[in-house]
């Protein structure tokens, strides 16, 4: 079993679950719904006691799952964690388990659409409400906050803006009023950001995206200090969302190549970043690592690289994004991120189409954006597709 003092790229690989009496060299998978008991005082046992480490039922616990969440909470740095059917429950679970009626959350204006969803149309019919502020004017942070605020929550790099914010100096505001810190870090992955190291209490992830890295299944993780997690683990427990040991398997195997992967992720990203830079068709090119993003210093601070994900902004708007995709020939065109296959998309004419101008402003999302979630191929191939793609306009 790995211990934390080994460096991450071992933990992800050597934490694994005991072996079976079969002696597999693989880590296993507990595909099973329940568990059984050597004696009736072993089972009176396991349910009188919520915390006894005892497997009882896979809604509860199971071993393979178990094993994904330990790895991640090593990666990140925290001393336990829960697993999740996807990052929505992830993120759900957590409103649910640390808010209640009369709580005050603020929130980061760019955040996940769903989560943006939860937070105004689901958590007010419980009695809590939300305030939002623009990552990119974090001085706007503090008027936010109100007597009864409870969490903060932000995702760094944003989705689709890759707006930064400093980690460390959120974590210097709640920790003075007693705010849980919340940090979707589903963008950069633990092998990129740790942000409990700069005084996040809470991370979670949508493990669906970089993760798994191939677009396979869908998942989610939270993790945090133990006294929280054991609170998340009664909530889930009893409300349902357990992760499949299959995806768990999956996932666990996948953070085996995490370190490797998203370092190839972000040199490509980088190279084809550097690549697109001054193009005649593009207004602008954005990425963390890029010396004119306008929060690079913070990006070298709290990031080893600058993540997966470019952005720019075609010239020629709603018509031009549509068109641009209809010119890929080798590029994806879907929603998803964090695969080995590069993605491209365009918020304006797709996921966010629903939104008013102001509202894709406030979420930092332009006509004429491209979000290209940078693969595993051949940087130069990548390359030639954009660029060709380009020619079209
Ligand atoms: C995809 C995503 C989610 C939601 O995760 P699912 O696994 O699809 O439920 C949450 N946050 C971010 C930043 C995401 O990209």
């Amino acid at each position: 079993m790995a211990e934390p003092k080994f460096h991450p790229e071992t933990i992800a690989i050597r934490t694994q679950t005991q072996r079976t009496q079969e002696m597999e060299h693989s880590t296993p998978l507990f595909l099973t719904s329940s568990f059984v008991y050597h004696s009736a005082e072993e089972m009176a046992a396991a349910f009188a006691d919520d915390s006894l480490d005892i497997n009882i039922y896979s809604r509860f616990s199971n071993p393979t799952v178990d094993e994904f969440v330990k790895k991640i909470a090593l990666l990140e740095g925290a001393e336990n964690g829960i697993a999740t059917a996807t990052g929505m429950a992830a993120i759900f679970a957590t409103f649910m388990t640390f808010l209640q009626k009369g709580d005050h959350i603020v929130s980061a204006s760019a955040v996940f659409g769903s989560t943006h969803t939860l937070l105004t149309k689901y958590l007010p019919k419980w009695g809590i409400e939300s305030s939002y502020f623009d990552m990119t004017r974090p001085e706007t942070l503090e008027q936010q906050i109100k007597p009864n605020t409870r969490m903060l929550y932000l995702e760094t790099p944003s989705n689709p803006g890759l707006d930064i914010i400093d980690i460390e100096w959120v974590s210097q505001i709640c920790k003075a009023r007693n705010i849980l810190f919340v940090v979707d870090n589903c963008f950069a992955t633990p092998a990129v950001q740790q942000p409990i190291k700069f005084g996040a209490d809470i991370v979670l992830h949508s493990a669906t995206k970089f993760i798994d890295g191939q677009g396979r299944v869908l998942g989610g993780v939270v993790v945090g200090p133990k006294e929280l997690m054991y609170q998340m683990y009664l909530f889930v427990r009893n409300s349902g969302p357990a992760l499949s040991p299959f995806n768990a398997w999956i996932l666990s195997k996948s953070l085996e190549t995490l370190h490797l992967r998203m370092e190839k992720h972000a040199d490509n990203a980088l190279k084809l970043a550097k690549h697109l830079l001054g193009h005649p068709k593009l207004n602008w090119v954005k990425y963390p690592f890029l010396e004119s993003h306008p929060q690079y210093t913070t990006a070298k601070k709290q990031m080893r690289n600058g993540g997966g994900l470019v952005t720019f902004e075609v010239k020629g708007g709603l018509e031009a994004g549509s068109k641009f995709l209809n010119a890929l020939q080798m590029l994806s065109v879907t929603n998803n991120l964090g695969d080995s296959r590069t993605i491209a998309s365009h918020p304006a004419s797709t996921t966010h189409s629903k939104l008013s101008p102001e509202e894709k402003a406030a979420v930092g999302i332009t006509d004429g954006l491209i979000r290209i979630s940078v693969g595993l191929e051949h940087v130069e191939d990548i390359a030639v597709d954009i660029v060709q793609a380009l020619e079209h306009l």
